[in-house]
């Protein structure tokens, strides 16, 4: 498929021409083009009998640390060999184009910030950096000594990815800025997230009861399609660069 041979509404064309603030939601389907495993998707090989909701989580890990940190070792060696895809670089360049542009993603993978975005507001943390379990802090380094996980070089607990778990609270500061943009928007765009993850999920409602329209790009409907304005079905990568074409 060309391009062109992607129809979009006239009133969509108007609004995103229109829009001087716009805001964007991401989560783990912008990055499916890139390789990286939705959730959803089956594990494969070693961690086909687990389920993801079950690792990622803080009990998971008082329970079996080196499952989990081994579970994120294998993540993240997925997300080093994955690279940008049409999806990021389009959401890059709109960062470029429109002067109040907010990017919001669910995603850990540091995708966007490797396709150029500069400014993103990661709700849920990143995956290529760590904390320590007991203290919360950053953790850059860390003697080897042969412990799986490591141990965090101050206090001696274990160390973690500095992910949001299942059940724990989201970064203030990056919640508070992402309320903001959501309410402040003209245009919230909710990208490749299947919108039941609160409090994320929550962002387009709150843009949308501000008066902002709101489009869904996703292949498949979830809860937030009969609410949205528009909802195009396709993929980031083939209607994000269309939409960028269209600007
Ligand atoms: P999700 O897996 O629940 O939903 C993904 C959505 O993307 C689905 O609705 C699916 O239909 C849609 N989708 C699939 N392929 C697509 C494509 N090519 N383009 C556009 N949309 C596509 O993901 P979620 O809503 O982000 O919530 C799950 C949680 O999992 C989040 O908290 C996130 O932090 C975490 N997670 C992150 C990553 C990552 O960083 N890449 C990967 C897996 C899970």
């Amino acid at each position: 498929m060309t391009t062109n041979d992607i129809s979009l509404p006239e009133a969509l064309l108007r609004a995103l021409r229109g829009s001087q603030r716009i805001a964007v939601l991401t989560g783990a389907g912008i990055s499916a083009e890139s390789g990286v495993p939705m959730f959803r998707d089956t594990m494969t090989g070693l961690w086909a009998r687990y389920n993801p909701e079950d690792l990622a989580t803080p009990e998971a890990f008082r329970r079996d640390p080196k499952l989990v940190w081994g579970w994120y070792a294998w993540r993240r060696a997925l997300v080093a060999q994955a690279t940008p895809n049409a999806g990021h670089l389009a959401l890059a360049e709109l960062e470029r184009r429109i002067p109040g542009f907010t990017l919001i993603t669910q995603n850990v993978d540091g995708l966007h910030r490797r396709a150029g975005s500069r400014r993103v507001l990661e709700l849920h943390g990143n995956i290529t950096r760590n904390k320590c379990f007991d203290e919360g802090t950053l953790v850059e380094d860390w003697e080897e000594t042969g412990s799986v996980p490591p141990l965090c070089p101050r206090c001696g607990g274990y160390v973690r990815p500095d992910v949001v778990w299942f059940g724990e609270v989201l970064p203030e500061q990056a919640l508070e800025e992402a309320l903001e943009a959501s309410r402040g928007c003209e245009l919230f765009l909710c990208v490749g997230t299947s919108a039941l993850v609160q409090p994320a999920a929550s962002l387009p409602f709150e843009a949308l009861r501000a008066g902002a329209r709101v489009l869904e790009v996703n292949p498949d409907a979830t809860p937030l399609t009969p609410h949205a304005t528009w909802s195009l079905r396709g993929t980031a990568g083939m209607m994000l660069p269309e939409l960028l074409d269209r600007l």
